[in-house]
């Protein structure tokens, strides 16, 4: 076991998903924000940094010395026809190429959901599962591990069929059977907390496995399927334990807010948000 000593103080282990500010500030606001508070990850979102550009954003990330602890996102692999499917194959190689450029450690994948018209989840999770096999020899090549998001169930039909981490393992074990680190997981508490098997998930998943560790809370009521979710500590995820369960398979990586929240904190000036975060951080995980 490791011990206390080793690990970095706490609070330079948070990290800032650009979704978490992403109505009031640009990617270079963003960046400039994390220096400025003191907060040494950033995980931009793709259409943050298609504006700034991925060189230029790889560029200002460097000079302020931040670690990019993931590129949201990929995947979204289902589609009606074999078009489609190459199209989203394609624009996870540049999603890829984008994360590299970035040095991400990982691209996160929100696999996607039913394609228009379909009733048949089954035949979307073996879509999702031969895209991300597509994929993987060019996030191997490019050095990019690819990290399957499990979204909660109420996201099956419209952004991802993959619902527990158990499934997701699966589809990592079998598409990356000698588990070399390019397949994994990201572990958000907001989509996991509720599964029984949660514990014995992340066990399973290891230190190989888990590439991403997300951060938020669940409000009850929750208002808004998609954006309503709240603060670490204003709902009812045992974040601790989750953290704990994480750190003994092995994880050392940052801890990412990711706080989609469109009638509370999207409507703050983001150098509160980012103050609050740091401070529930420290308090409630
Ligand atoms: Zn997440």
């Amino acid at each position: 076991m490791a011990t206390t000593n080793q690990r970095p103080p706490d609070r330079d282990l948070l990290s800032l998903n650009t979704a978490t500010v992403r109505e009031r500030w640009n990617l270079k606001e963003m960046i400039a924000g994390c220096a400025r508070h003191g907060i040494r990850g950033i995980s931009p979102w793709r259409d943050k940094l298609a504006e700034l550009g991925a060189k230029e954003a790889a560029k200002m990330i460097r000079d302020h010395g931040l670690t990019v602890t993931g590129l949201c996102r990929g995947g979204m692999f289902p589609a009606a026809d074999r078009q489609g499917r190459k199209r989203a194959i394609e624009d996870n190689l540049r999603a890829i190429d984008d994360a590299a450029t970035i040095e991400a450690r990982c691209l996160v994948l929100v696999v996607g959901g039913l394609p228009p018209g379909s009733k048949d989840i089954a035949g979307a999770r073996e879509m999702v599962r031969d895209g991300i096999g597509e994929a993987l020899d060019h996030a191997r090549s490019s050095g990019v591990p690819l990290a399957i998001e499990p979204l909660h169930p109420m996201y099956a039909a419209d952004r991802a069929c993959v619902n527990t981490l158990a499934q997701a393992l699966d589809l990592c074990d079998e598409l990356d059977s000698g588990g070399g680190g390019a397949l994994g997981v990201a572990v958000d508490v907001y989509h996991v907390w509720w599964d029984p098997e949660l514990a014995r998930g992340i066990e399973r998943a290891g230190e190989k496995r888990i590439l991403a560790f997300h951060i938020c809370d669940w409000l009850v009521p929750t208002t808004d399927l998609l954006l309503d979710r709240g603060m670490m500590g204003d709902g009812v995820i045992d974040i601790p334990r989750v953290r704990a369960w994480v750190e003994q398979a092995g994880y050392r990586g940052f801890h990412e807010v990711e706080i989609l929240s469109a009638k509370n904190w999207w409507k703050r000036d983001p150098d509160e948000v980012l103050s609050t975060m740091k401070e529930r951080h420290e308090r409630f995980c």
